[in-house]
């Protein structure tokens, strides 16, 4: 997920956010940021779940509805199903793939680096293989 950030191992191939990009969850700054920044774009592909209350689509939420929300999942704006892809994830080349939202993206995606110590684990990870999926120590 480290997809848009050519200077790090990430190898850009997009296979994280293909296989773990439909269950990304925003934190509630992340919803704050895009609510902020009109962004309805990516608002719209979020569910919020929140305590004692009906599912509501965030894009229709304000800042201050964010203090009780306790799940986000994304789901289809049109539909309402799951989504079986990150609808953000861009395909710029045959094995090259970029975050579409990279400058705004939720910070789960923005932390994720497989080859370190404690993050989730991703043994098909090329840049974790390729240091032979021995893991650097956090610095
Ligand atoms: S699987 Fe690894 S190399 Fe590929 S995009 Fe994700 S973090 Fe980058
Ligand atoms: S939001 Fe961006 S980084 Fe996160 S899974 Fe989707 S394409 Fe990947």
């Amino acid at each position: 997920m480290e997809t848009g950030e050519p200077n790090e191992l990430c190898e850009q191939c997009g296979l994280c956010c293909r296989i773990f990009g439909p269950g990304i969850e925003p934190a509630p700054e992340n919803l704050y940021t895009w609510m902020e920044q009109g962004r309805k774009d990516v608002l719209s592909w979020f569910v919020a779940f929140r305590e004692g209350r009906e599912p509501v689509r965030c894009v229709d939420m304000k800042p201050e509805d964010l203090s009780d929300v306790v799940a986000v999942e994304l789901r289809d704006p049109v539909t309402g199903s799951f989504v079986t892809v990150c609808p953000f994830l861009r395909r710029i080349s045959k094995s090259r793939y970029l975050c579409g939202i990279h400058a705004i993206k939720p910070v789960m995606c923005g932390n994720y680096r497989p080859w370190i110590w404690g993050e989730t684990g991703f043994g098909r990870c090329p840049a974790l293989r390729a240091m032979d999926s021995r893991c650097q120590y956090p610095k």
